[in-house]
């Protein structure tokens, strides 16, 4: 099923019985050297912490040929995927399985030697920054001085690549620690022509308490908000980051995406409850899986105010509020013509 068929059903229909994703998400493995305060899992261990084996390339490969079989767009991501072992193999080989879209999540430090492999394939380089403040972001990475001047330079030479297909977005946690420092990483990301994408620390799948009814965490809402409708580059719509301020309630569609551990594990419905359905290379059918997860742990639950993660909560107001994303495309035409004047 493409995209636009899929999006048809999700919208209509979604079947407890069928589970036609939009958007896959693959932990190519836990492993990251950083230990940013904010890494955080469902439970609220740190993903580095995990503890999985990876898979050699070419076994990720052919995992990778059993997703592409279910959703056009895939997300790599960990840990710290670049820290694979093959990772360079991995990159050449997506390039033949035509996802329409792919996207790379990493925190950036060792992205320079392998800007080649990623420069064909990848069409979203998603790089974490939560500050320009060098001292503290260092303290944060916990890997000794100068790291984040690395991650800063590598940006700067990812940005250069010749002919790369990603446009680059960063990506950036809203803590009670750094939110002062978020409006210079806008305005970092809004020179270069970098989109600013922004979630708020989950501490497992809640926000942390320090951030709900924190009036710097919505003014900083409302100044993105406002740079929105204004035609800058934030990521998600004017209806999505209006409930990322308010950290309101939303109906979640977990079974919009298919979210795989680094072995090939289903994560059922999400990462965050943590339940697998199954493991892709034993069963390939997804509809199966959906079934066997809703035999051992239930339908889809009705969770609370929790996950205001990207992917939750922006499929979520998607498929609830089609109308935003009308406004978004309103918004970005607008922006498109005054840039044109
Ligand atoms: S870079 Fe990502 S995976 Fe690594 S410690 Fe930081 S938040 Fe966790
Ligand atoms: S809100 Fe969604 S992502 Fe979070 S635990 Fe519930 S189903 Fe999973």
């Amino acid at each position: 099923m493409n995209a636009v068929a899929s999006f048809l059903y999700h919208l209509g229909i979604d079947s407890p019985r069928k589970w036609h994703p939009l958007l896959s998400v693959y932990y190519l493995t836990y492993a990251c050297d950083f230990r940013c305060p904010h890494c955080s899992d469902g439970v609220g261990k740190p993903y580095y912490r995990l503890r999985s084996p990876t898979l050699s390339g070419s076994r990720v490969l052919d995992l990778l040929r059993i997703i592409r079989r279910h959703s056009e767009y895939l997300v790599i991501t960990g840990g710290e995927p670049l820290q694979h072992p093959d990772f360079r193999e991995v990159m050449e080989g997506l390039g033949r399985l035509n996802f329409r879209g792919v996207i790379l999540t990493t925190n950036g430090v060792a992205l320079d030697s392998l800007l080649p492999a990623v420069a064909p394939v990848v069409t979203e380089l998603v790089v974490s920054l939560q500050t320009l403040d060098s001292e503290r972001a260092d303290a944060w990475y916990g890997l000794g001085m100068g790291t984040h001047r690395r991650v800063l330079a590598n940006l700067e030479q990812a940005a250069r690549h010749p002919g790369r297909k990603f446009e680059i977005v960063i990506s950036s946690v809203v803590t009670p620690e750094n939110i002062g420092d978020l409006y210079g990483v806008y305005h970092f990301a809004k020179q270069r022509g970098f989109r600013l994408a922004v979630c708020p620390q989950l501490v497992g799948v809640k926000a942390h308490a320090s951030l709900a009814g924190s009036p710097a965490y919505r003014q900083f809402y409302d100044f993105l908000i406002a740079e929105k409708k204004r035609g800058g580059r934030v990521q998600g719509t004017v209806d999505y980051l209006e409930y990322m301020r308010d950290l309101r309630q939303f109906a979640c569609r977990p079974f919009t995406m298919l979210v795989v551990s680094p072995v090939g594990e289903v994560f059922y419905p999400c990462l965050e409850l943590g339940n697998f359905a199954g493991n892709l290379f034993n069963e390939p059918d997804l509809h199966r899986l959906r079934q066997a997860g809703c035999a051992c742990f239930g339908p889809q639950p009705k969770c609370g105010t929790q996950c205001h993660s990207a992917c939750a909560l922006g499929f979520s107001r998607f498929f609830e509020n089609p109308a935003s994303v009308l406004h978004e495309a309103a918004l970005w035409t607008r922006a498109r013509f005054r840039s044109a004047l």
